[in-house]
């Protein structure tokens, strides 16, 4: 089989990457440049030419953006499509636009010359279901059947990161009322992630380059003082790269899973129960970055953040790593990173 990914220089994309060699699937990568692919290459040093091919995109939102990369990727029995400014934008229109119009254009280019296709897989996230503004609200108990409420005016109005959670729910909407109103012969699979972890599978030289949400979790959960405040708890759900990367490959060949929306995580967690494990993991070393709060107190508040996740484990069809697992890979992963930065 072949699939095409976008993003896949990207941390989750290259995980998804690394999954699909693994499984002996024929991997079309797209990226933004010939450097971006020609790094990939060399993190993937035996994948061979029958194995990876490149296509370069160097903007997903031109008219026509994905023609000639589908044209010359095919026959393709599914698109995994992962690429969208996470925190590179600096005004809303970089998120937005690249989000809805992005997706909408390998959407049309899938439906118009990728006949054989079957499965058309985007990585939405947990932003689309939660509702940012309230959270802990009356009421706010999670499924995926919810949707962020954002509107387009308070996406443009900021601050950057409700256009981030904007932008995914946006593009996602937008992928939902292509499949109604085009009814391509191929089925729509969206995986929604809270807070994903692990440690790169790109390689990188410094914490610099970390991506957002490790890079989150290293300036706070351990690059901070022993004394400040743990951080308060917004989406207190977690999942590992390696995992989720797992379920993006069961979305695009998994029988029955198709036209659904799925919540990948593997359980709550608030960020004190982070603390107190990565300080266990680290040792003495770090003991005075990571703060302390009330280590052991584990007890959301009665009106906490709750969710279902009976699908996430239908998607992945078989248990996730362990919180344990998890945050040791990525905290010893962080913590070399930091002594060779
Ligand atoms: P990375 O920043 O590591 O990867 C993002 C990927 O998207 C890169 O390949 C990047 O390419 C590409 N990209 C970014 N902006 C654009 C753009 N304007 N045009 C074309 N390509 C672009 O992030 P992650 O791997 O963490 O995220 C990947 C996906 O997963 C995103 O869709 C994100 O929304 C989603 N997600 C991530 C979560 C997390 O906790 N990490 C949680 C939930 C969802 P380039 O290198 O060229 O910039």
């Amino acid at each position: 089989p072949r699939v095409l990914l976008t993003g896949a220089n990207g941390f989750i994309g290259s995980h998804i990457l690394n999954q699909l060699l693994e499984k002996s699937v024929f991997v079309q990568a797209v990226v933004r440049s010939k450097e971006k692919a020609s790094k990939i290459a060399k993190d993937f040093p035996h994948a061979g030419k029958s194995k990876l091919g490149f296509s370069i995109v160097p903007d997903i939102t031109a008219p026509k953006a994905f023609e000639n990369c589908i044209k010359e990727s095919l026959p393709l029995s599914a698109i995994i499509h992962t690429a969208s400014p996470v925190s590179s934008a600096t005004i809303p229109s970089e998120y937005i636009e690249p989000a809805i119009q992005g997706t909408l254009q390998i959407l049309e280019a899938a439906h118009n010359y990728a006949p054989s296709l079957k499965r058309f897989v985007y990585t939405s996230s947990i932003q689309s279901v939660v509702n940012p503004l309230d959270l802990n609200g009356i009421g706010t108990h999670y499924s995926s059947n919810s949707w962020n409420p954002v509107t387009m005016d308070q996406a443009m109005s900021g601050p950057l990161a409700l256009t981030y959670s904007a932008s995914k729910t946006f593009a996602e909407k937008a992928a939902w009322e292509f499949m109604k109103i085009r009814k391509p012969q191929f089925e729509l699979v969206v995986l929604n992630p809270p807070g994903v972890f692990g440690p790169h599978r790109n390689h990188i030289e410094s914490t610099a380059s970390l991506n957002a949400s490790n890079k989150w979790l290293y300036r706070n959960l351990m690059l901070s003082e022993r004394s400040t405040a743990v951080p308060p708890d917004t989406v207190p759900l977690t999942v590992d790269v390696r995992d989720l990367a797992l379920a993006h490959y069961q979305a695009a060949f998994a029988p029955g899973v198709g036209n659904r929306r799925y919540l990948v995580a593997e359980g709550s967690h608030l960020n004190q129960e982070i603390c107190d494990y990565l300080r266990t993991v680290l040792g003495s070393e770090w003991e005075g970055r990571i703060p302390l709060g009330s280590p052991g107190n584990y007890t959301p508040a009665p009106d906490a953040f709750k969710t279902d996740l009976s699908d996430a484990q239908e998607i992945l069809g078989r248990a996730y790593r362990s919180f344990e697992e998890t945050f040791t890979d990525t905290g010893r992963y962080i913590a070399d990173l930091h002594q060779k930065s």
